[in-house]
């Protein structure tokens, strides 16, 4: 499952539960889905889907976006004591890492595009953390 923030025509925001990405722009296009305020169907993809695997036996109330903000929350806090921010120094400061030029140690910052394709064929492990937005009003 994956959720999806929409937006109508109007600017309202909602949330919407869809199978895949691909259905997701299926019931788009094919005006199925609608604003659960006022009924409008230009509907519009928001950007930065989060995706949750269910593991089929919880209720998918579960996994409402306050859930996921307050973990995001906790991962976010965590980075943030024990990761030394670099900036965008980042690919340089992962780079020399790799190589051995500079001390081993947890670091964040951000990268380009570009600069995560060269890391990744330099075989530089990283991960992705989303910037929290509020998701709540
Ligand atoms: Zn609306």
């Amino acid at each position: 499952m994956i959720a999806f923030d929409l937006f109508c025509s109007n600017g309202h925001k909602f949330e919407c539960w869809f199978k895949d990405s691909a259905s997701c722009g299926e019931q788009i296009a094919s005006h199925m889905v609608s604003c659960p305020v006022c009924d409008d169907h230009q509907i519009e993809r928001a950007f930065s889907p989060f995706m949750i695997k269910s593991d089929g036996g919880k209720k998918e109330e579960e996994f409402d976006s306050q859930h996921v903000q307050q973990a995001l929350q906790v991962i976010t806090d965590y980075i943030d004591k024990h990761f030394e921010d670099v900036g965008a120094d980042f690919y340089k400061e992962a780079l020399k890492i790799h190589s051995g030029e500079a001390e081993k140690r947890n670091i964040k910052g951000t990268a380009t595009t570009e600069e995560e394709v060269i890391l990744k064929e330099e075989g530089v492990t990283f991960f992705k953390v989303p910037i929290i937005k509020k998701m709540l009003n």
